[in-house]
């Protein structure tokens, strides 16, 4: 057996265990197998040894890539997008993780009616208010998802967070929590399209939390599928 699948077969353990810890079914967990550390021929094995979801999050690697192997699997933009980048994602990609400004939620909604086609998103949010990350302030969410509900080629699929980097996972345990209760607050608007279904979080670090606190599509390179460079 070869690294990557005696990986996920440890993977598909750790989650099923934090699913049958937090009476969740393990069908409910997706997980996106980030492939920005890895090159085509990694990729390529990660979908050979049935992952389907691919996450990458730099245009300019994500595109020959995509060029070679984008007609199997599903795959994610998760990174910080640019709005002059968006034409090269659309078309490409079938969901955007990192959805957190107007500028660019007005572009995507212009180039997915070209494309003819909506883009499944998810609102990124800050939730743990470091500087160096990208994304909503909590207090913004609620309005920035009434405003994107409104386009009609943005198709809101649920909320994004990263957590910061703890060497305890537990730390970082509240972060999830707040995403969770802020998709509670977005279902309970009374807007069928703020019924978001699903919670991006989760990374090779803080899974096995992100599971335990509801997360339905989690994020995992290095633990996943290493590192090539
Ligand atoms: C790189 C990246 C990941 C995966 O990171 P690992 O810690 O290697 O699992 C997940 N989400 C985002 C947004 C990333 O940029």
């Amino acid at each position: 057996m070869d690294a990557i699948t005696k990986r996920w077969e440890e993977i598909q353990r750790k989650i099923s265990e934090a699913c049958r810890r937090s009476g969740r079914d393990s069908s409910e967990v997706n997980v996106v197998a980030v492939t920005k550390y890895v090159n085509r021929e990694t990729t390529r094995r990660a979908l050979d040894i049935g992952l389907h979801h691919i996450g990458e999050s730099r245009v300019q690697e994500a595109v020959p890539k995509w060029e070679e192997l984008g007609d199997r699997g599903e795959w994610h933009f998760i990174g910080h997008l640019q709005r002059n980048k968006v034409k090269a994602v659309v078309g490409r990609f079938t969901y955007l993780h990192s959805l957190d400004r107007l500028s660019l939620a007005k572009e995507l909604n212009r180039r997915c009616e070209q494309d003819g086609r909506p883009m499944g998103c998810f609102l990124q949010v800050n939730v743990s208010g470091e500087d160096s990350k990208h994304g909503l302030k909590p207090d913004e969410l609620l309005d920035f998802a009434r405003e994107v509900a409104q386009m009609p080629y943005i198709r809101l699929e649920g909320l994004m967070t990263m957590a910061p980097y703890a060497e305890n996972p537990e730390e970082v345990r509240p972060v999830f929590r707040r995403l969770k209760s802020l998709q509670s607050e977005l279902r309970e608007m009374g807007d069928p399209r703020l019924k978001v279904p699903h919670l991006s979080m989760g990374m090779s670090n803080d899974y096995e939390v992100a599971v335990e606190e509801g997360a339905t599509y989690l994020r995992l390179g290095s633990a996943l599928v290493g590192r090539d460079f």
